[in-house]
């Protein structure tokens, strides 16, 4: 096997598995078949596929490779998940809410009462249902990729694969809890009071979604015109939303539809499906916005580029592609020219979403932090104290009560919680960036669409710190992201 092998044979199975996932994920098929392609796409997954990617000096490859190997033999308790969560349905006050319809529910449900019993039954169902197939599943991850001999835990062989420090962005993280701590609780305090009428100390996580809603604003955002909107402003900054027709947008309700947006490449960059299933308000538009980045920097990546530039590499970099996109509708002037909200309404709007976006980011903190504790505990021993330290994290950071039960179903596998902290710092040094070279509303300024596409041509070849320093030059570093908050909260 050489590696130009490897690659075709590679690109045939990423077109399938994209296309698997769009289908599953947008609800248009029911049972996924993952298992039988990798199962086609085996010798992917051998000895002989690690050594030509080793041999080959190009990291992303062996990361891949690696992650291919998990991924097969995960294949099986993803695809349980899955189709569980498809099936499952919940019973609150007589009345049946399907599974993957119930965080919709919780984020529009005024009642109180409601968002508690529906999370709780939620927690419930969830626990029941998935974590013994959770945590075989991050058992089976440890086992194989602790068999690489990459590193002396599972921590320090993901380190060493992703080329992320994860320790030191933990303290970062720690860092960016602490120094924040206080204003988060002065602006959520001041949110939580006018929304809920209750003390912060109260706050459960089913309030999460309803604190956050934003609804009273939910006209500005009408779910029919979230395509043309978008098109409308990408074409301003003289950029194709549609990147000539390569993006194709899936907006159709369906029962079995995943509640949460995605977008799924199939060719890169010329075959890339955008899935949302909205659900009103600007979340919908931020989600959008969102996914509408990860597509468009899939399908304006330049095609002569190699596999690995174009499918592989930092996640950090897609990621932050994505965000410079959705915190666009954060932007005051971004919602006085796309909204018909009106001046107060802009700046009540702005306030309630920079909360929002706070809780946010002390969440993937957190959330770090926990999954470094989490992957660091042996797994099978000792789970009830993992639960209390998920607990804790979560809550202490967000001061919203979380369930110890969430901590195997709220772990992102592979710490892509990383990924997102890394491009929350790579995006608010790129946004700020912008706004320095093309100013205050270089959201609609040609010449900051061409200097973006230039950026997007080239896919993942570089990661997130080296876009950093080129763009910036300066290091990853939170700095950016706090100040952006700041200068709405504080
Ligand atoms: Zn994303």
């Amino acid at each position: 096997m050489k590696v130009d092998d490897l690659v075709s044979v590679g690109e045939a199975m990423h077109a399938d598995l994209g296309r698997e996932y769009y289908l599953t994920g947008a609800g248009l098929k029911r049972d996924p078949e993952f298992q039988s392609i990798y199962d086609r796409h085996a010798e992917l997954s051998g000895d002989a596929a690690l050594d030509v990617a080793r041999e080959s000096g190009i990291d992303a490859l062996v990361e891949w490779i690696v992650g291919l190997r998990v991924g097969r033999a995960v294949a099986p308790f993803e695809e349980r998940q899955l189709t569980w969560e498809q099936g499952a349905t919940l019973t609150v006050d007589g009345r049946e809410i399907s599974y993957l319809r119930a965080p919709i529910e919780l984020r529009n449900s005024p009642d109180r009462a409601f968002r508690l019993a529906l999370d709780r039954e939620l927690t419930r169902v969830g626990t029941a249902g998935l974590n013994g197939l959770r945590r075989d599943r991050f058992a089976l991850e440890h086992e194989i990729v602790g068999g690489l001999g990459l590193g002396s835990d599972y921590v320090a062989s993901i380190s060493a694969l992703s080329g992320i420090a994860l320790d030191a962005l933990g303290d970062a993280a720690d860092t960016l809890l602490r120094q924040t701590a206080d204003l988060y609780l002065d602006a959520l305090t001041r949110l939580v009071r006018r929304r809920l009428g209750i003390r912060v100390d109260e706050l459960e996580r089913a309030d999460t979604g309803w604190v956050f809603r934003a609804e009273t604003f939910d006209a500005a955002f009408p779910p029919d015109a979230l395509v043309a909107t978008a098109v409308r402003q990408m074409g301003e900054m003289g950029l194709d939303a549609t990147q000539a027709g390569r993006v194709k947008f899936d907006t159709d309700e369906r029962s079995a539809k995943q509640p949460r947006a995605f977008c799924a490449p199939v060719h890169v960059p010329r075959e890339v499906y955008l899935v949302i299933r909205p659900s009103g308000g600007h979340t919908d538009y931020r989600t959008f916005w969102h996914e509408l980045g990860h597509a468009m920097h899939f399908a304006a990546v330049d095609p002569e580029r190699p596999f690995h530039e174009r499918w592989l590499g930092d996640n950090s970099v897609t990621e932050a592609f994505a965000m410079l996109w959705d915190h666009l509708t954060l932007h005051r002037g971004w919602l006085r020219r796309y909204t018909d909200l009106s001046g107060n309404d802009v700046d009540t709007l702005r306030f309630e979403l920079a909360v929002s976006e706070l809780y946010m980011l002390r969440r993937y903190a957190a959330k770090l932090r926990y999954e470094l504790a989490f992957h660091r505990s042996g797994l099978t021993n000792g789970l009830g104290a993992v639960g209390a330290v998920y607990a804790q994290h979560l809550t202490d950071a967000t001061l919203f009560r979380f369930p110890e039960q969430d901590h195997l179903r709220d772990v992102d596998p592979g710490f892509y919680a990383a990924r997102y902290l890394r491009a929350w710092q790579l995006e608010a040094a790129l946004a700020a960036s912008l706004t320095d070279r093309f100013d205050e509303d270089w959201y609609r300024n040609p010449r900051a669409g061409a200097f973006i596409q230039q950026f997007m041509s080239r896919g993942q070849a570089d990661p997130a710190d080296r876009l950093a320093a080129e763009v910036t030059g300066e290091a990853l570093s939170f700095a950016p992201a706090v100040r952006r908050v700041e200068a709405v909260l504080a």
